[in-house]
């Protein structure tokens, strides 16, 4: 007997191949089959989508090749994940086989069956097994909770929505994940937990904590990381665990939303706000929202067995105003834990007018006093400026030279550390030039500071401060150039928690999540540089970085006392009247939510309306722009036409990178099925655009559903 599967292969998004394939099969294959299936001169991995026990219309047994081999060993990918799939790729406008594939760890695509057989038995003689479940908790695991993560535990238990876990920075955030996460597991024997972090590298801590509660329990093996640091042989060995139910508990990026877990009982998004859960290329999804879809659909499947739902949590002390205003809504439930774990306070603000210090200082005086008292003190102080690299721009005085960069619209920033000039954008490099490269003056100068200037600077300006035993003050900097050797990161945290640096300069990747037990001074300076942008999301990026990197200092509430003073977040701003910053003092996001929730309600922005982007890369922006405008003089009469506005052609604030030209039109709508609707019906308008005269120059276009950046 033949059967016609309709396989899923990888196409990339724009090239007119259709994403389903049928082929002929003398085997009936379940859907979510893993095959490998001629495509062209090559074999390709492919999924299978749907079965058929005739040929579909049209099509002859002569017409169709035949699937050249099932992945043997792995059980079909279930229905839900076919529905997460497919769901990503109609919402975010992509191929159903570009999400798929993408969604399998590449490794998958190139071993042989011998060589899979080989990788799964390694698995089988692992020793975790579906045996190693837990009982059900006992009360003593872990540390005795706090009356707020006891309530919030509570609740969760009976939640019948997602849930808003809104804790404030050293609430104890993780005790709950930790503590949720158990009781999911000891609800099934096949149970598993998916926690999702914004970069796993960033906070080694969090995987120590995992392990050390689960791998006792469970076995070792029985978390499992999945993220794009990994190399394709781990992140094949990772996803075969999950896939196979072995993991218990995947810790991933947000690449881990779309990994195979049969068993998902729980999903745990830690720091829910951050930008790194939206995708910038290929699909552009954001983890979070799916992370809600997906919930909703393994629930859905679980009620119907009458077991109980997939819970979601969304954890943050700054929740997006997206999620925030879900709460507010009451389609998620909100879960508060504003105390401190030990009663200790938050920072108190200190706002430094840039305007009355004197100029061109990098530090205000009071602001070094402070540090130089703490570092006497034995505290530690953090230094948050978001720019890396020595100085932005190297300029000449005489002539007017930048270093632009040749390929992009945009200076090469100066790294004294290699002396190198690069750029951040195309990554081109080139030594310092001696001499001003137009007019030969060699007094070429940096203008503007990045952390390795900080750094420098600072350690000089404290140069006669004394620890307290009797050492010299010790100023260190992690950013992305000072991290980027393996085991760099862990390396350089491992000094801080230590205590062997007194002052750490770095960029926003000193803010995110880490439990530092000594630190009592925070500092952000040239924070609001981000407030000029045009980007309406500027002022709810900001609140939460400083709220973030604030939520560093003063954690240890019994060291807090011992030192008998409070913990500080200073900020150096130009524009204090700002009234983000009456908010801050307060620690009052919810003012501060409440406030941006109504200016983009009347403005009709997210999430009240809703938006999307159409992005076009070309040779020259002229052909940029033409094609965004014919693709959209080409909309007329599509569905919802009406419903959706198109804004004009822009180019990109960065307009040119690495010698592409890059614009944008708008979509908005105020409502999401409207834009969603159009946005199908305009697709395959977009491809047949490609091909008009005025679109001569286009490299490629995308769409960005739901954009963080406009
Ligand atoms: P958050 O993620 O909310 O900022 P963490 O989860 O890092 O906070 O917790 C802050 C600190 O409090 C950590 O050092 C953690 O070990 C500790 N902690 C959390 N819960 C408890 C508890 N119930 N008892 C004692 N210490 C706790
Ligand atoms: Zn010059
Ligand atoms: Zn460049």
């Amino acid at each position: 007997m033949t059967f016609w599967p309709s396989v899923v292969v990888a196409t990339p998004a724009h090239s007119g191949v259709g994403a389903l394939l049928t082929y002929r099969s003398e085997l009936s294959l379940a859907p979510g089959t893993l095959v490998r299936v001629p495509l062209g001169a090559r074999e390709v991995l492919g999924v299978v989508w749907e079965s058929f026990d005739s040929p579909p219309d049209g099509l002859t047994e002569a017409q169709t090749k035949a699937v050249a081999g099932v992945l043997e060993g792995l059980p079909p990918l279930n229905v839900r994940w076919r529905q997460l799939v497919k769901f990503t790729a109609q919402y975010y406008q992509r191929s159903l086989g570009e999400v798929a594939l993408a969604a399998l760890p590449p490794q998958l695509r190139d071993l042989s069956n011998v060589q899979l057989a080989r990788r799964l038995k390694r698995h089988a003689k692992n020793p975790v097994a579906a045996a190693a479940t837990p009982d059900a908790p006992a009360e003593d695991e872990g540390p005795a909770l706090s009356e707020e993560q006891a309530a919030a535990l509570q609740a969760l238990a009976g939640a019948q929505a997602p849930v808003l876990l809104y804790g404030a920075t050293g609430s104890g955030k993780t005790e709950v994940y930790l503590r949720a996460a158990r009781r999911a597991l000891a609800e099934h024997a096949d149970a598993q937990v998916l926690v999702m972090v914004p970069e796993i590298n960033l906070t080694p801590q969090l995987e120590a904590r995992f392990r050390e509660r689960f791998e006792p329990l469970c076995g070792a093996g029985a978390v499992v990381c999945l993220h794009s640091g990994m190399t394709p042989a781990q992140r094949l060995a990772s996803w075969l665990a999950a896939h196979a139910g072995q993991a218990r508990i995947v810790l991933g990026t947000r690449m881990a939303v779309l990994a195979s877990l049969p068993g998902l009982r729980l999903i745990v998004v830690d720091e829910e706000h951050d930008p790194s859960y939206k995708s910038q290329e290929g699909a552009r999804y954001s983890a979070r929202d799916l992370a809600v879809y997906r919930a909703k659909v393994e629930s859905e499947a679980l009620l119907a067995e009458g077991a109980s739902r997939c819970q979601v949590v969304l954890g943050s002390a700054t929740p997006s105003l997206e999620s925030w205003h879900a709460a507010e809504q009451g389609r998620y439930l909100r879960l508060a834990m504003p105390a401190r774990i030990g009663g200790g306070a938050l920072p108190r603000l200190r706002l430094v007018d840039m305007n009355h210090q004197p100029k061109g200082a990098l530090f205000a005086p009071p602001l070094l006093d402070a540090m130089a008292e703490r570092i006497a003190r034995g505290e530690q102080c953090l230094v948050l400026l978001n720019r890396r690299g020595y100085a932005p721009v190297l300029a000449c005085h005489d002539c007017g030279w930048k270093s632009a960069c040749p390929h992009c619209s945009a200076f090469r920033v100066f790294h004294k550390m290699d002396r190198t000039l690069r750029c951040h954008h195309c990554g081109f490099t080139e030594r310092v030039p001696r001499s001003c490269p137009d007019c030969g003056n060699l007094d070429i100068a940096p203008v503007g500071r990045g952390t390795e200037q900080v750094e420098e600077q600072l350690a000089a300006l404290l140069a006669e401060v004394k620890r307290p035993d009797g050492g010299p003050a010790r100023v260190a900097r992690m950013d992305a150039d000072s991290t980027r050797l393996k085991g760099s990161l862990e390396i350089q945290l491992a000094t801080v928690h230590s205590g062997e640096v007194d002052v750490l300069v770095g960029t926003q990747m000193i803010a995110k999540g880490h439990d530092f037990r000594r630190i009592t001074l925070v500092a952000g300076i040239n924070a609001d540089s981000g407030l000029f942008a045009s980007d309406y999301r500027a002022p709810e990026r900001l609140f939460a970085l400083l709220m973030q990197v604030g939520g560093r200092a003063g954690r240890d509430a019994a060291f807090m006392d011992q030192q008998g003073a409070a913990s500080e977040l200073w900020v150096q701003t130009w524009t204090p009247l700002h009234p983000l910053f009456a908010a801050l003092r307060q620690h009052d996001f919810p003012a501060f939510a409440a406030d941006q929730l109504s200016e983009r309600e009347s403005a009709g922005m997210p999430p009240f309306g809703h938006q999307a982007l159409l992005r076009a890369d070309a040779r020259t922006q002229q052909a940029a722009q033409a094609y965004l405008n014919a693709a959209a003089q080409a909309a007329d009469g599509l569905p919802h036409r009406e419903d959706v506005t198109l804004y004009p052609a822009v180019p990109l604030t960065i307009q040119r990178v690495a010698n592409v030209e890059r614009a944008q039109m708008l979509v908005e709508a105020a409502s999401r099925t409207a834009l969603q609707r159009f946005l199908s019906a305009w697709q395959p308008v977009l491809l047949a655009s490609r091909s008009l005269p005025e679109a001569r120059g286009l490299v490629r276009f995308a769409v960005d559903v739901d954009p963080l950046v406009i």
